[in-house]
């Protein structure tokens, strides 16, 4: 599919046009490409993305979202719905995430707009305390620094990078997947502000030893941080299904902060996700204020300034709409077609499930280019996303994979790919992703940042740039 499919058929802006366009026309043309885009994940051959995949549901938050698009929830006398919908999110998450087993400290969370912007906030909260509380920090000469598994998400790198914090990052086990307590332990030093674990991960969908994390952490008193991103909204109806997932939450001793992503699992829009706390002064560590601006007094709970009220309504909807016994159906759904998915893969030989996952996993193999597979299966409609060290197919499943008869495509089409790859294998040639994957891989630093910058440049500057003959 091309980048710029609409631009042969839709007039392209590159100026802001001085007579506007009529409602309807544009109301047309944005339905034009919102059904087209939905039929490619509508087939249920699409990993992640797409969670909920319900028109209705979808519906139903449009027109929650649509009563309070245009407030902002940063000035709340005149708003005190989003004072109700917030405070009820952050509540709802910390039920979900068992903070009624704190009993030392007052649990406290943070609505945020993303899974990246929960774990910023996570580790800037624990900058911004380790400071206050241990004198750990850049001025006084101690360079802060957190312990994470190879695993853990790149906003982990992202917060470091943008915080000032070392980066210690440690390998896990290539069999399990899963990070070794002992080795985070010898990265952890007096400069430590916290470590991190997942639940899951991304690359694999398993779950770190949290609880030996935990005891880890109060041994060595530094935070523990457990990205609950991907399986915080469907890991503890997993738990209540009987599927035998180790307790990550505040149950757990040890643990002080947990993400949870409700653009996830949690059913909701994109632009939501939620932190919480063990210890509310963890997070109040990391609020701002400006006292002394000529425009007054200035303060806001996180690094947002203005922010959607709109997005709260939905979020709080979706949360109030589906309810424990909505959130267990659904996660029956996708624990039971993930099961079977496995099982598919499982059934080839040739093809190793990585760890021990349960409702998102990875598969390679050890005797062939697994990139082999995902060619095959591309011109059918899959699109998997592809890892590295090693290479494997990646497929977090979600509720379109649910419909029926997708699993009996998937097992179909899988059967196929797994022959195409033996006999490309046989015949040695090389496939398509792994080509470009190895191009980028095996380049120069350099070369690989020019690659990633042509491809992020691609994104934000090549529409103003379209030749004016495309229209
Ligand atoms: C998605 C994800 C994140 C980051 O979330 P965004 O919402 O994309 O910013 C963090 N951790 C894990 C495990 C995730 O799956």
């Amino acid at each position: 599919m091309s980048d710029f499919p609409y631009a042969e058929r839709f007039p392209v802006q590159r100026t802001l046009p001085e007579q506007g366009r009529p409602r309807s026309e544009l109301l047309a043309e944005l339905t034009a490409m919102a059904q087209e885009e939905d039929a490619v994940w509508e087939s249920g051959k699409i990993s992640g993305t797409m969670y909920c995949g319900d028109h209705e549901h979808y519906a139903f938050l449009s027109e929650a979202f649509a009563k309070f698009a245009h407030v902002n929830a940063l000035q709340r006398d005149m708003c005190p719905s989003q004072t109700k919908f917030e405070g009820e999110i952050i509540a709802m998450v910390l039920d979900l995430m068992h903070a009624d087993a704190v009993t030392d400290t007052t649990p406290a969370g943070l609505v945020t707009s993303g899974g990246t912007f929960s774990i910023l906030h996570a580790i800037l909260a624990y900058r911004e305390h380790a400071s206050a509380t241990r004198g750990i920090s850049t001025a006084a000469g101690r360079l802060p620094n957190l312990v994470k598994p190879e695993t853990a998400h790149p906003a982990f790198d992202k917060a470091c990078h943008l915080f000032g914090i070392e980066n210690r990052t440690v390998p896990v086990d290539p069999a399990t997947t899963l990070v070794d307590p002992s080795a985070m332990g010898a990265r952890i030093d007096d400069n430590t502000i916290a470590i991190v674990g997942s639940a899951g991960n991304y690359p694999y969908g398993t779950i770190d030893p949290i609880s030996e994390l935990g005891r880890l952490a109060l041994d060595r008193g530094v935070g523990l941080h457990v990205d609950g991103c991907l399986g915080g909204f469907i890991l503890p109806f997993g738990e209540e299904l009987g599927y035998g997932i180790p307790p990550f939450d505040f149950r757990v001793p040890g643990v002080t902060s947990i993400s949870a992503d409700t653009h996830k699992y949690g059913y909701a829009f994109k632009g939501s996700s939620v932190v919480v706390f063990r210890d509310k002064a963890i997070r109040n560590s990391q609020y701002f204020h400006q006292l002394a601006w000529l425009g007054g007094k200035y303060m806001s709970p996180g690094m947002d300034g203005s922010r959607s009220g709109g997005l709260l309504a939905a979020t709080w909807a979706s949360m109030t709409h589906l309810g424990r016994e909505g959130y267990r159906r659904y996660a029956g759904e996708i624990f039971e077609t993930a099961a079977r998915l496995m099982d598919v893969v499982r059934s080839h030989p040739p093809l190793r499930i990585m760890g021990d996952p349960t409702f998102c996993f990875s598969f390679t193999s050890e005797d062939f280019d697994i990139y082999h597979v995902a060619d095959f299966m591309k011109p059918r409609g899959w699109r998997f996303n592809g890892q590295q060290y090693p290479n494997a197919i990646h497929l977090a499943v979600t509720r379109p994979q649910t419909k029926p008869g997708v699993v009996e495509a998937f097992s179909s089409d899988l059967a196929d790919a797994a022959t195409y790859a033996q006999e490309q294998a046989a015949a040695g040639r090389m496939s398509q992703s792994g080509a470009i994957y190895g191009g980028v891989v095996g380049g120069l630093t350099s070369e690989v940042e020019t690659v990633m910058t042509t491809i992020m440049d691609g994104m934000l500057d090549t529409q103003q740039s379209l030749p004016p003959e495309v229209r």
